[in-house]
Order: structure tokens, then sequence, then C-alpha cells
């Protein structure tokens, strides 16, 4: 059987005429077409008898010619020995391909520029899966914003009728309520509960809705920020008798009041959360990890079954009813939210009758959208 030999210069140009994921021409000083492999076959659609000694400006769209893109390519590659580029080039049908290319200047042995190389890559796929996440991206923010808006809307014009339902039954308990059985007494009671846990409600949202709408980053001790957080629970930490150990925190860029907020919500629900007999024991810590901050707080409380530990995040998600302990399920979505701000993530570890350790990460390097 006769072998074919192909000697080394005939190996490499054989070698490039066969790639088909890439296009691969060489062209003379002025852009004409010299040869053509494969890839640039199945990228471009012609033949190599149909292209070479055209120019290759017929890949550029009719707008990009208008504005001298090949030529300033050509020149830069002239210039500095190669020049790079992306964007929508032309094909032999007229369809668009997102084409990726590099062109470089071939000199001789004396350092004459004898014309150049080009190769293209067709990234039409990758490109419009980049346009389609965007797209989706943006789309999801301003969905966002429009749910923002919403809860912000609805909760502040919620107020309106909430305050004449309670001007009203503040009347009638005023000058009817002697004319009132017990049964009508109770009635009023349960209404001014109702009405006090729906403020407390609305309030939520309201401030849920607030969050980051217009606060400006700065740089925050958390040291002092956290003094100030124990001064303002001062009442429940005497009447729990909680002890609150913090570590030496840092000096971190961030919204300020937002992380007071969240901070205070921690700190608070660990109180309000122990078991019986035990006062609650608080431990803050932080951690810096390459380009973020991670915080624990943790305590000796009732815990969280594991069941339940993605679901307290959640807007008005509680796993106890009121009369168990007072709350609205607000606080840590609040918390979510304002760790979100920070680029960051919140999630809970936690052992039933054990504690529970809420962590989040705070972005070292924030910057303000
Ligand atoms: P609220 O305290 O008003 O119910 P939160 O959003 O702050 O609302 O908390 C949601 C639920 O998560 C609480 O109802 C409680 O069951 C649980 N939880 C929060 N913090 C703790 C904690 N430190 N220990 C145990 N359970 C907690």
């Amino acid at each position: 059987m006769a072998e074919s030999v192909l000697s080394k210069e005939n190996l490499y140009p054989k070698m490039i005429a066969e790639i088909a994921d890439y296009a691969i021409l060489l062209m003379d000083s002025e852009g004409v077409i010299q040869n053509w492999n494969a890839g640039a076959h199945r990228i471009k659609g012609y033949t190599e008898s149909e292209i070479v000694g055209k120019n290759f400006r017929i890949f550029y769209t009719e707008t990009d010619r208008q504005n001298g893109k090949p030529n300033q390519l050509i020149r830069i590659a002239k210039e500095e020995g190669r020049a790079q580029d992306e964007g929508w080039r032309v094909r032999k049908d007229g369809s668009t391909f997102w084409g990726s290319i590099t062109i470089t200047a071939v000199h001789d042995e004396h350092g004459k520029l004898v014309g150049f190389s080009k190769v293209t890559r067709d990234l039409t796929e990758r490109r419009q899966s980049e346009v389609e996440l965007k797209e989706h991206a943006r789309k999801l923010e301003s969905k966002n914003r429009e749910l923002e808006q919403f809860a912000y809307i609805a909760s502040h014009d919620l107020q309106e009728p909430l305050r004449t339902v309670t001007t009203l039954t503040d009347l009638l308990a005023k000058n009817y309520a002697d004319q009132f059985d017990e049964k009508g007494q109770q009635m009023m009671t349960y209404i001014n509960q109702a009405t006090g846990r729906m403020r407390q409600l609305i309030h939520g949202l309201l401030d849920y809705s607030r969050i980051g709408r217009e606060s400006t980053l700065t740089s925050i001790d958390l040291n002092e920020l956290m003094k100030q957080v124990k001064e303002d629970l001062s009442t429940t930490i005497q009447e729990t008798k909680a002890t609150i150990n913090t570590d030496n925190l840092p000096t971190i860029n961030g919204y300020e009041i937002e992380l007071r907020m969240l901070f205070q919500n921690l700190i608070s629900n660990a109180m309000k959360y122990a078991q019986a007999d035990n006062p609650p024991v608080i431990s803050i810590s932080a951690e810096k990890k390459s380009n973020h901050w991670k915080f624990a707080v943790s305590d000796n409380g009732i815990g969280i079954p594991q069941e339940f530990q993605d679901k307290v995040f959640l807007i008005f998600q509680r796993l106890h009813t009121k009369d168990e302990y007072e709350g609205t399920g607000i606080g840590l979505a609040h918390c979510r939210k304002v760790v979100e701000l920070h680029n960051g993530n919140i999630w809970v570890e936690s052992i039933p009758n054990k504690g529970s350790v809420f962590y989040f990460t705070v972005n070292s390097n924030l910057i303000k959208n």
C-alpha cells in the first residue's frame, strides 16, 4: 500500500486548511484574500474559488464599511502588529454572525510587511445567550422595582383607611362604651387588637420597601454601631439578662441605617427566641474572606428545625403564633434585603433546643449600584 508522506512544509498548510472551527486566511497588505480554509468556508459560506482575490471588506456590514472599520483594523495591525475586534460580520447569503477576529501583521525576512493573517471565530451562540441573559436580568430588575413600588404604594395608601377605622373605633369606645354589654366590649377589644396588628404589618411592609431607597454608602465602624444597638436594646437586655459578646469588629463600607437594623433584628430575635430557663448568650464575630466579610450572630435559644431554616427569611413567615411570641414575620425578610443590598447572602445553621447561628456576608468592595 502506498503511504502518503507529507513533508513538514506541506503538513502545516494542510493542517490550517482543515481546521473547521476557525476561519484562517492570509491577506496581502491591501487586505486582498490569498487563501481560504475549511473553517472559513463553514463560517462565511464562500468557497475558495469564489473568494480568493476579493477584498476582506466584503465581510463587514454596510455601516462598518462606511465608518471605515476594516481600514482602521488594518491600520492598527500595521502599527501595533495585531488588531482584535468582536462584532457582526456578513456571510455570503447576507446573514450575519457574531465574529471574534484577530488580524496579525506578517513580515518577510527583511522585516517588510507582506500581508496579514486573519483568524475568525463564530461566537453567535455565545453572544445570543449573553444578550438573552442581560435581557432576562433587566426584566427581573424592572419587575423587582415594580414590586417594591407596589409594596410601597399599597402600604402607604392602606394607612389612610386604617387611620379612619382607628379614629371611629376610638370614638365608639369613648362615646358609646357604656351602652355595650360585655360581649360588645370584648368585640371592641378584638377590633383594637386587630387594627393594632394591621398597623404593625403595614409599617413593617412600608419599612421593607424603603430599604436602600435613599441610603448612602459610608465607612462604618461596626464596634461603634454595636454600641448604639446595645444602647437601643438596653431595656430588653436587662429584662432578659442577656449577655452579648462582640469580637473586635471591622470598619466596613456599607449602608449605616440598614446595617444597624440588621444587627438589631438579629440580636432582638436572639433574645426573643431564648429558652425559658436559660438567659440568652449572644456572640457576634466577623471573618475576612477574599472579597467579603463573613459575620456570625450566634445564640443559645430555642433553635429552628432544619425544614424551616430557609423559610424564616420570607416575608410574613413565622413559626409561632403571636400568642407564643409577639412579631410580624418581617424581621428576617428585612435582614435578607439589607444583606442583598450589600451584595451578600444570609443563612442560618441551627439545632433545636441548642441554639442558632445566623451567618451573613457583606461585599468588601461595595460600590453604589
Ligand atoms: P418575627 O420575629 O416577627 O416572627 P422574623 O422574620 O424576625 O419575624 O423571624 C421569623 C421566624 O424565624 C420567627 O417567627 C421565629 O420562628 C424564627 N426565628 C428568628 N430568629 C430566631 C432565633 N434567633 N432563634 C429561633 N428562631 C428564630
